[in-house]
């Protein structure tokens, strides 16, 4: 495994009792981990003619927003609900542990941009799930999606039916 991935750090029962948090501040907190976590993420999409990144809150803003830097393009953000001051899309979705809605503004990119979107972790899927389906009700097109870490024993990855790739930096 890359030496990045040894500044992932294994939280566990948090936020809740029986889930083991992977928290990767310490991968941000360091410089070179960082720069190579980011350098990993990006790298797929190096000559894929990406318009935007989007990124969901809260830790796919921070690695979202880098790797848009990397790839020399825009970044846009997904949010949590009441959070964008501009006219809003919203989609209501489950994840692993309750449920939540993300908002994306209603004229954050043109139709047909080619976008990717990342997040931080992906667990059972539907955060990234839901992001996606919001990114193309918006009207821009999703060639692909990245995570850092992907937990390989949750299933997602076999779970994931959409066409367009879905890259994992790290999978435990
Ligand atoms: P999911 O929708 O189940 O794929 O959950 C993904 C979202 O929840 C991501 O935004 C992660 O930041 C967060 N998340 C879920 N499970 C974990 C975990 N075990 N460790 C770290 N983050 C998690």
């Amino acid at each position: 495994m890359p030496a990045w991935t040894d500044h992932i750090r294994d939280v566990p029962d948090f936020p809740k009792p029986g889930i083991l948090f992977k928290d990767i501040t310490p991968v941000l907190a360091h410089a070179v981990a960082f720069a190579d976590a980011i350098t990993s993420m990006a790298e797929p999409w190096r000559d894929a003619g990406i318009d935007a990144v989007v990124g969901v809150e809260a830790r796919g803003f921070i690695l979202g927003a880098a790797v848009a830097r990397e790839l020399g393009v825009g970044f846009v953000p997904v949010r949590k609900p009441g959070k964008l001051p501009a006219h809003t899309l919203a989609l209501d979705y489950g994840l692993e542990y309750g449920r939540d809605r993300l908002e994306i503004h209603a004229d954050a990119m043109p139709a047909g941009a080619r976008v990717i979107v990342v997040d931080d972790v992906l667990a059972t899927g539907g955060t990234l799930k839901a992001a996606v389906q919001l990114v193309e009700h918006q009207g821009a097109t999703v060639v692909g999606t990245g995570v850092l870490v992907e937990l390989g024993f949750l299933g997602a990855r076999s779970a994931w039916t959409h066409p367009a790739p879905l890259y994992a930096s790290v999978v435990f």
